[in-house]
């Protein structure tokens, strides 16, 4: 059966129909954060599975990977490392340009930050199409490092985008419409 702390921490996302656009259900993690017993199981969860994995990086993608990524960092001793929207770190970057619904973003990180044989997980709150992870991935493997897995606390699974990350194993705690 599924683990008992699924179902609280289901019930803890807030969802918000049409943000912020038109369509959008917009799955809200403040609420988790606000419930402690439920912000506390997501992360510990986590830290379950990743516990003596070796990984020595957790890749946080900004903004909400910023908030699950630490603490799980910090629980299994690993580095935490910022994948940010662009111009905002302030060292020598690699880049990884991606398509979004209408135009395109991209995905910065430091040189440096993780180094060549390292073995990282990749966290954000959701995967939609996929975009977003696919980018972190390839920063990670430009620098010559392996993505172990990548989590998130939510999963959109009708948009597939599981099926974009190729042959990297993918991780959620809730699936959502
Ligand atoms: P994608 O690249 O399409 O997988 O989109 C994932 C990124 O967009 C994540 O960083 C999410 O935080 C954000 N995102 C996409 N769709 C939603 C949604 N319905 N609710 C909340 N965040 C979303």
């Amino acid at each position: 059966g599924q683990d008992p702390r699924i179902a609280r921490i289901s019930s803890a996302i807030r969802v918000i129909p049409n943000f912020p656009k038109p369509g959008i259900m917009f799955q809200d993690i403040t609420t988790l954060l606000l419930d402690t017993r439920a912000f506390r199981d997501t992360v510990d969860l986590f830290v379950e599975r990743y516990r003596g994995k070796d990984i020595s990086v957790v890749a946080g993608i900004e903004a909400r990977g910023f908030i699950f990524g630490p603490p799980i960092a910090l629980a299994i001793r690993a580095k935490f490392v910022p994948m940010r929207k662009p111009k905002k770190l302030p060292g020598e970057v690699i880049s990884e340009e991606y398509s979004l619904e209408y135009g395109t973003d991209k995905m910065e990180m430091h040189v440096g930050a993780v180094q060549a044989g390292e073995r990282v997980l990749v966290i954000d709150d959701l995967i939609a199409t996929g975009g977003t992870l696919c980018a972190a991935i390839k920063l990670i493997e430009r620098v010559g490092a392996h993505v172990v897995e990548c989590a998130c606390v939510i999963e959109l699974p009708e948009l597939k985008g599981r099926d974009r990350l190729a042959e990297k194993p993918l991780f959620v705690l809730v699936n959502a419409a």
